[in-house]
């Protein structure tokens, strides 16, 4: 970009926002590609689209009180930042975990704008949640944190104004508990959250969808090298809902993954995952990772998430969360001979991770297109919603796979188009704010 814009636009986040890092690092990782479109296009500039967007719509900051099971009041603090509207109703997750704040939650929702807009559904985007924990809640007390978050939330929300679902910490249990809580409060019956239950609402395929869209997205980057996923050894951080059903996807193409993680260190099981094993303890006993040892006790546990990445692998799929893979993982991922890289998690690489793979020679498969399935998915769930029925899993699954070859192809185009053959960064950020960049010019100064 010329660089006075590009320092421009980045001087004017880092001062309106100094305490928020991940912000500004998911900001500048855009800011940084954009450079050709900016030059061709100079009605973007000169329109000041990039430092439109750089801006929420909206900021909801709230208190949560809540009774836990002593009966003892506890606050937490609730987020819902409603980034842009140009493409559609704000989109996108709310997070519950400890380190949750406002910077976290502005760079979730900033590349929530862009992935949203690379599934070309008719969605803007946005991000929400909580610092309150729910590791180690009972049931009840989830319930009734879910009901004081949503007794403020309610008020911004609806399903053709911001339509939140589950991201880390929110699953259908809460979705359900929110749910309740927000027809109780309005006496209204609509899809204002996706990833609903199935009995009332939510879409066949969408638990799986995050993680069987990376993995399509994953089949593209590999074919482009003429493979595919089998005989490949695969790690996947997390064991969340979306390292599970990358896990499934990948051993029903043939590949075989061999360690998955949680917050408190990874397994290692070279004869290939039990993923029955890892549903019961992680969907059904809300247990940790480590309790795999007990089914399958020639595998081996280690202490430490970071460890993961030391495990040769041919491909890496990080799903846990924010910059979990640093610069010296990645070059060990190189070194031992990984041949691919995409990523479940949001912005889970670092920027000098990033840099590695590239200049390794890595495919790199970048957040905002590989994890698109989730939200693609919960687009489909409104549309469903809307017309008042219900397509079969493998409708909704045949157009979630449409979807995301069609981000592929996107992402492919763009980087081509504009001299970055290759580089599915820059093809994601330059295809994604280009579809956002097209529909504010459109409409007006707003
Ligand atoms: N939290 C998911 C994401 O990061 C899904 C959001 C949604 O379905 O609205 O994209």
């Amino acid at each position: 970009m010329n660089s006075t814009y590009a320092d421009s636009v980045m001087s004017t986040v880092t001062s309106r926002n100094p305490a928020e890092p991940e912000y500004i690092q998911a900001v500048r990782e855009v800011v940084e590609t954009l450079d050709p479109v900016i030059k061709k296009r100079p009605e973007i500039g000169r329109l000041k689209i990039l430092e439109r967007i750089v801006e929420p719509e909206r900021q909801i900051i709230f208190r949560v009180p809540w009774l836990d099971d002593k009966g003892e009041v506890q606050v937490n603090r609730g987020y819902r930042v409603e980034f842009n509207s140009a493409l559609g109703p704000y989109k996108g997750g709310l997070r519950l975990h400890p380190s949750v704040n406002l910077g976290i939650i502005k760079f979730l929702g900033f590349e929530q704008i862009f992935k949203n807009a690379l599934t070309t559904t008719p969605i803007g985007g946005g991000k929400g949640g909580s610092d309150f924990d729910p590791k180690g809640k009972s049931d009840m007390e989830v319930m009734r944190f879910c009901q004081s978050f949503m007794s403020e939330l309610f008020r911004h929300i609806g399903p053709d104004t911001d339509v939140p679902a589950g991201d880390i910490g929110v699953g259908a249990r809460e979705i359900g508990f929110l749910f309740g809580q927000y027809k109780k409060l309005t006496n209204t019956f609509t899809g204002v959250l996706t990833g609903k239950g199935l009995l009332y609402g939510g879409s066949l395929a969408r638990t799986e969808a995050t993680g069987y869209g990376l993995v399509y997205f994953t089949t593209r980057m590999l074919r482009d090298r003429n493979t595919d996923w089998k005989g490949k050894k695969v790690v996947i951080s997390g064991s969340g809902n979306v390292a599970i059903y990358a896990t499934e996807k990948v051993q029903s193409l043939g590949g075989t993954v061999i360690a998955l993680s949680d917050s408190n260190g990874y397994i290692l099981d070279e004869e290939g995952i039990d993923l029955a094993a890892v549903k019961r303890i992680k969907e059904v006993e809300r247990g940790r990772i480590k309790e795999y040892l007990g089914v399958r006790p020639k595998a081996v546990y280690s202490d430490g998430w970071e460890g993961i990445w030391t495990v040769p692998c041919d491909v890496a799929l990080p799903c846990a969360t924010q910059n979990e893979l640093d610069g010296a993982s990645a070059e060990i991922l190189v070194k031992n001979g990984c041949i691919a890289v995409a990523e479940g998690a949001n912005m889970p690489s670092t920027p000098e991770a990033v840099e590695c793979f590239k200049s390794s020679g890595v495919s790199f498969g970048p957040a905002k297109a590989a994890n698109a399935g989730g939200v693609a998915t919960s687009a489909l769930e409104m549309a469903q919603n809307s017309m008042r029925l219900s397509w079969t899993f493998q409708e909704v699954d045949a157009r979630l796979h449409g979807i995301m070859d069609g981000i592929y192809d996107q992402c492919r185009n763009a980087a081509a188009q504009y001299g970055m053959d290759g580089d599915l960064v820059a093809g994601a950020n330059i295809a994604g704010f280009l579809r956002v960049a097209e529909a504010m010019l459109a409409q007006g100064l707003i």
